[in-house]
């Protein structure tokens, strides 16, 4: 079996990726990209699976008639050296206990802000913001999510290091 995988871009955002006899759509705009693929659907959101590995590919450098040449496992050596072995399980993704609890708590004295009607500090806001980006990701982009709390966190530290009324 070896079935080139073959990209075309269809619109801004989605790609066609043919591969072999079988033909997916790939939508770019998601993070990662959002395949038609089984694979995609019974691992989503964790991680591309091939074919949005081959549209990131191809929307980093269009190099659609290198992978037209390859077979499935050359593009998949090329894309991912360690794809369906090495490959780190979603769960190992850790998120820092700490950069969560403080972005938690910074979100809490935000919504006490509010509750108070009082204008909050503005790295307050912007640490509850990440804090609730971060948690409205932990599970389908824990990665991203634990930057979202280490953005948060940042916020706190600097916020702690202000002069009062500042
Ligand atoms: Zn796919």
């Amino acid at each position: 079996m070896s079935a080139s995988l073959v990209v075309r871009p269809l619109d801004g955002a989605r790609y066609v990726v043919t591969s072999g006899d079988h033909t997916y759509t790939v939508d770019a705009s998601n993070n990662p990209p959002a395949c038609s693929c089984e694979a995609y659907r019974y691992f989503p959101k964790a991680r591309p699976c091939k074919h949005g590995h081959a549209v990131i590919s191809y929307r980093a450098e269009p190099v659609a008639g290198l992978l037209d040449v390859l077979t499935d496992d050359q593009v998949l050596d090329l894309v991912d050296p360690s794809y369906g072995d090495a490959y780190p399980p979603v769960g190992c993704v850790t998120i820092d206990p700490d950069d969560r609890a403080v972005a938690i708590v910074a979100l809490e004295q935000w919504g006490e802000y509010r509750r108070r009607k009082q204008k909050p500090p503005y790295l307050l806001w912007r640490a509850a913001c990440s804090a609730m980006a971060g948690l409205e990701c932990e599970r389908s982009d824990p990665r991203g999510a634990a930057a979202a709390f280490a953005v948060a966190r940042g916020m706190v530290t600097q916020l702690a290091q202000q002069p009062r009324g500042a």
